[in-house]
């Protein structure tokens, strides 16, 4: 069998880009990646520099791979500070694994890292709390784990929190919106209040699954890890097998989706009013549409028992 050649040099392909067409070596593909986050970065809620960030790490490759490229390319240009955090959901037979590996590459990076528990900041881990409701793990864990994510970064004293949404997570949420029918998100009303929240930056939004994926095995950031035995209870699931169809149908979907919604959003910002947060009286955290979904979770959790 013939070996294709990158489009770019005479190295051996290891990837196709199916919106060009062409193929790409693995520096080639490195060297994409790296240009398309740093580019990211620089972008108006990007880093600017001098920040204390904190990471949301699960151990997965998304975030493994933002890991890596914040502790290798911007924490020594930019002057960043990192802390990864870890949220142990107490998954059994998925999180032990998951955050032994977590624990191996922040040490090798050099990253301070911390690893909250769900049974500590929720009063249980998540197979406790999913019990008779298995069906809706995800949409509680979803929940659960982004509070918990928020209070540690600020707990941490960051100024960021460093997600690892890609492009297929950012067009499946544009996608999400429309059936939810949420004018408010899809018109990209931005609530008011909500200062005590740590702002969100989200460095590899502009790559998709597939390149972070391929970066993350060629730079060994891809160990075998078992999946997460909820995975299939996640809403998101349908929504990005129609997201994936709509791109292997025509390459550049993903990109398109996104690039629209952030038009649509510029010409529709300020046509409805803004939602503002308030503080939950149970939890003290900011909360939208006056009720506090993780408090609500919690409850319903206790009152199965
Ligand atoms: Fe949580 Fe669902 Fe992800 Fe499992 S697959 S870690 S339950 S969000």
């Amino acid at each position: 069998m013939t070996q294709l050649s990158c489009a770019f040099c005479a190295e051996p392909a290891v990837y196709l880009d199916r919106a060009t067409g062409g193929h790409l070596c693995a520096g080639h593909l490195s060297a994409r990646v790296e240009e398309t986050f740093c580019a990211t970065l620089d972008a108006p809620d990007g880093l600017t520099g001098g920040e204390r960030v904190a990471v949301a790490f699960s151990g997965g490759k998304d975030s493994s791979v933002l890991l890596h490229l914040l502790a290798t390319l911007a924490a020594p240009t930019r002057d960043l500070a990192l802390v990864a955090v870890t949220i142990d959901e107490g998954i059994a037979g998925y999180r032990d694994e998951t955050v032994a590996w977590a624990r191996t590459l922040a040490a090798r990076l050099g990253v301070e890292h911390r690893v909250v528990g769900f049974e500590a900041g929720c009063g249980s881990d998540l197979d406790g709390l999913v019990l008779w409701r298995e069906a809706r793990a995800c949409t509680i864990c979803g929940v659960l784990r982004r509070r918990l994510l928020q209070q540690a970064a600020r707990d941490l004293g960051a100024d960021r929190l460093a997600t690892g949404h890609c492009l297929d997570d950012e067009a499946e949420s544009v996608v999400m919106n429309w059936l939810r029918g949420d004018l408010y998100r899809v018109a990209g009303a931005r609530p008011t209040g909500g200062e005590s929240m740590v702002p969100r930056t989200k460095p590899l939004a502009r790559l998709s699954e597939k390149e972070v994926v391929s970066y993350a095995i060629l730079h060994d950031l891809a160990p075998e890890l078992p999946e997460c035995p909820y995975a299939h209870t996640a809403l998101r699931s349908g929504v990005r097998g129609l997201v994936h169809r709509a791109e292997l149908h025509s390459p550049g979907t993903m990109a398109r989706v996104v690039s629209g919604q952030a038009g649509l959003e510029a010409r529709l910002r300020g046509l409805l009013p803004p939602a503002g947060f308030t503080t939950c009286p149970d939890c003290g955290e900011p909360v939208l549409g006056g009720s506090c979904r993780a408090c609500a979770l919690l409850r319903s959790a206790v009152a199965n028992h």
